[in-house]
């Protein structure tokens, strides 16, 4: 019996893309059986992230890399590292950041649920930057010397969250704070594909740089990557592996956290609760791999492909176009533009409580337009969801 039906939860599915509320993407069975082979032997966990430290270096372009449990917490401990540096005392008193460097610089148009990470840390954001909708000149959002003026002797980091819209651009602040020796961290847990990402914003002059694990790279969903400079990563380590360990008895690996630089141990850290295990570590590294040697040609050639047989099932019921066919790049998706008489969000609603319930991306529900994205969709999927929206598409409304 299948483990889901055994707990009585219904399997869903999940057209609406890597959201975690939807558990994420579905994993590729050799990330399964690594990660259950990893779950027959015990190992060192320093030892296991300095590895994946050297895995993550090279996939980036970074001096180092660390396994956390998602870019959520990977943004946390970024935070955290450049608040505490290599102070295992301050590491101790976060989130109490008194007489400490505890401002984050951030641009305002660029605020998002996410930044939560970033002040659990303990660190408050500073917005900068106006994106006036309303003027007549048009949105002109933040400009580099309104970053440059905001830093201080209180600011621990400039945040930056990677999107094509974010200005000013990441070359531009990682310029102006590193005049000012300011780290930059940068959110781009949903920037892949392209696979180039792992290493644009790491050669843009990034500090610190976090990729969900669960998203395009289809690894575990409760993973993420965090990458950059070796200190920044080591404070991250050690604010986050369990410390709970004699001082003379503590030998962790040098190519992750260098003992020499510390003057003493530090206790458990504020990341402490951001734990990650051996098999989301080996599953992250196993589906990096996998993601790195797929390419982004032959990833978007099996999304495309998906997305077709979805169109062509669904025929002449509603007009799907799918968007992004010819940009290699990026992720194709199915808009389904849906006439006067249905509304979108009513469709998303029936799809959801049906059986089975299928979740559709309301993204563009304004429009009168749902969205359906390849990414966590199995081959299986197609016939059952086709079958659906033929059903509810041929209903006539009440
Ligand atoms: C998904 C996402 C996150 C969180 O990633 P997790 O791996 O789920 O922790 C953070 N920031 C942005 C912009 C995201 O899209």
């Amino acid at each position: 019996m299948n483990i889901y039906d055994r707990l009585g939860v219904r399997r869903i599915i999940n057209a609406k893309g890597p959201a975690t509320r939807l558990s994420g993407a579905i994993m590729r069975p050799e990330i399964a059986q690594a990660m259950a082979e990893a779950s027959r032997a015990c190992v060192d966990m320093a030892e296991l992230q300095a590895a994946a430290s050297k895995a993550i270096a090279k996939a980036t372009g970074a001096e180092a890399g660390y396994v956390a449990s998602g870019a959520s917490a990977s943004l946390l401990l970024a935070t955290a590292a450049c608040i505490a540096g290599l102070d295992p005392g301050r590491m101790s008193r976060l989130p109490d950041t008194r007489g400490m460097k505890n401002e984050v610089i951030m641009v305002r148009s660029q605020r998002n649920f996410y930044d939560h990470a970033i002040r659990a840390a303990g660190a408050t954001i500073v917005e900068v930057g106006l994106p006036d909708r309303y003027a007549g000149a048009g949105v002109r959002d933040a400009e580099a010397w309104e970053i440059a003026d905001a830093i201080g002797e209180r600011t621990a980091a400039i945040f930056y969250v990677a999107d094509s819209q974010s200005r000013p651009t990441l070359k531009e602040i990682a310029r102006l704070a590193g005049a000012r020796k300011v780290p930059v961290i940068v959110d781009a847990a949903a920037q892949l594909p392209p696979q180039s990402n792992l290493k644009r914003f790491i050669a843009e002059g990034a500090d610190l740089v976090a990729f969900s694990g669960g998203k395009a790279i289809g690894g575990p969903q409760a993973s993420g990557i965090l990458c950059g400079r070796r200190d920044f990563v080591m404070s991250a380590a050690l604010q986050h592996l369990d410390l709970d360990i004699h001082a003379d008895m503590w030998e962790p690996p040098a190519t992750l956290i260098d003992k020499r630089k510390l003057k003493g141990t530090p206790q458990h850290g504020i990341g402490r609760s951001c734990k990650a295990g051996k098999e989301e570590i080996v599953g992250l590294l196993v589906a990096l791999e996998l993601f790195i040697a797929e390419g982004d040609a032959a990833r978007h050639a099996r999304w495309l492909r998906l997305l077709q047989k979805i169109r062509d099932g669904v025929g002449t019921a509603a007009t799907l176009t799918i968007r992004g066919a010819d940009d290699r790049q990026s992720v194709p998706v199915i808009e389904m533009q849906l006439d006067k008489r249905l509304k979108a969000t009513a469709i998303a609603l029936k799809l959801q409580r049906g059986k089975p319930s299928i979740h559709l991306d309301p993204v563009l529900r304004d429009r009168n337009c749902l969205v359906i994205n390849p990414m966590c969709l199995a081959p299986g999927d197609v016939a059952p969801l086709v079958a659906a929206l033929k059903t509810i598409l041929a209903r006539k409304p009440a």
